[in-house]
């Protein structure tokens, strides 16, 4: 059997490299109510037992209803995984992001996490923000930390700030049929050694000029490939670059099989001439464009 897929995130001043599955488990949606919370515990826990151990959660998600989820599914295998939260932009200041983390650990039921991002840049100066979380790692509540939604200027903006060159990852937008970020991101990510994280990774949020999972050139590719249209779309999205694995896909599921199936990706290779006929078919732009957002 092959190794899982993996992405390393650099050592930090006060942190060692660590490795992490390539793919995730996002939890957007997760939380509404109660007819679902089993369903969402069981497929967080069995995503877990196939090695995706890196759960992405957040404030904002059913309002912390999906913070507690995680929580529910971590009870008694915290150490097991590699957990991520969110702070809103407008409580990211520097007594109100104490605060925010603080009632995220509360609903998940931990006393900290392996990774805390900003969820979009917003009014808040960023030094307030980056006092709060270094204020938050002295005191052992995060890791490390990180930001979402930031394009290459929001990422200069934060390079050039007292510590914020810490920052241990971006986390925006990618899949196949929105691949921006290769323009001008990913490649200031790779000059300063920080990997991306990738979400929507199968494309079901968002503005869609045409839906990859129901492409026939995906289609065909993935028959032949031996994996399922969503599957062909994560391997591609956690592909080696120039060698370099340094993206973590975050798909969310709560059906077993499809949980099996992405948990399986980790196994998956893509060879050259899948990932070329792929990216005819879904080209890069030629020229920088906005970030996409959902
Ligand atoms: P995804 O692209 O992961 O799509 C999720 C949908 O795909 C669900 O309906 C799920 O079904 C279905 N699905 C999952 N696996 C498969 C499969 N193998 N085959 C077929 N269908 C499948 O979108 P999300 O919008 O949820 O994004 C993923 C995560 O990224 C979020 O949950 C969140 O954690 C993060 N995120 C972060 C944002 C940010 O601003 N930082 C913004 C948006 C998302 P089912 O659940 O029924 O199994």
């Amino acid at each position: 059997m092959t190794q899982p897929a993996r992405v390393t995130l650099p050592a930090t001043a006060h942190e060692p490299a660590v490795a992490v599955p390539a793919i995730g488990q996002g939890t957007w949606y997760m939380g509404e109510g109660p007819a679902s919370r089993a369903d969402e515990i069981r497929a967080l826990q069995l995503g877990m037992d196939l090695g995706m151990t890196l759960i992405d959660t957040a404030e904002m998600y059913a309002d912390g209803g999906a913070e507690k989820v995680v929580g529910q599914a971590l009870a008694g295998r915290r150490d097991e995984a590699f957990l991520v939260s969110k702070v809103y932009p407008w409580n990211a200041g520097r007594d109100s992001a104490i605060a925010a983390c603080e009632a995220t650990l509360e609903r998940l039921g931990t006393d900290h996490l392996d990774l805390y991002l900003l969820h979009w840049p917003g009014g808040i100066p960023l030094d307030e923000t980056l006092e709060a979380f270094e204020r938050l790692r002295e005191d052992g509540k995060i890791r490390r930390f990180g930001v979402s939604n930031f394009d290459v200027d929001d990422m200069e903006g934060l390079y050039g700030r007292p510590g914020g060159d810490s920052c241990a990852i971006n986390q925006v937008l990618y899949h196949l049929g929105s691949r921006g970020i290769e323009h001008a991101l990913r490649p200031w990510h790779r000059q300063h050694g920080m990997p991306l994280m990738g979400y929507c990774p199968l494309a079901r949020a968002g503005r869609l000029q045409q839906d990859p999972l129901t492409n026939e050139v995906v289609n065909t590719l993935a028959a032949e490939q031996g994996l399922t249209p969503a599957q062909l779309m994560l391997a591609w999205a956690i592909r080696p670059v120039d060698g370099l694995r340094d993206l973590i896909a975050l798909p969310k599921a709560v059906h077993l099989e499809h949980v099996r199936d992405n948990a399986a990706v980790l196994q998956a290779t893509l060879d050259d001439q899948a990932v070329d006929r792929l990216e005819a078919e879904f080209p890069a732009p030629f020229a920088k464009e906005p970030l996409d957002v959902v």
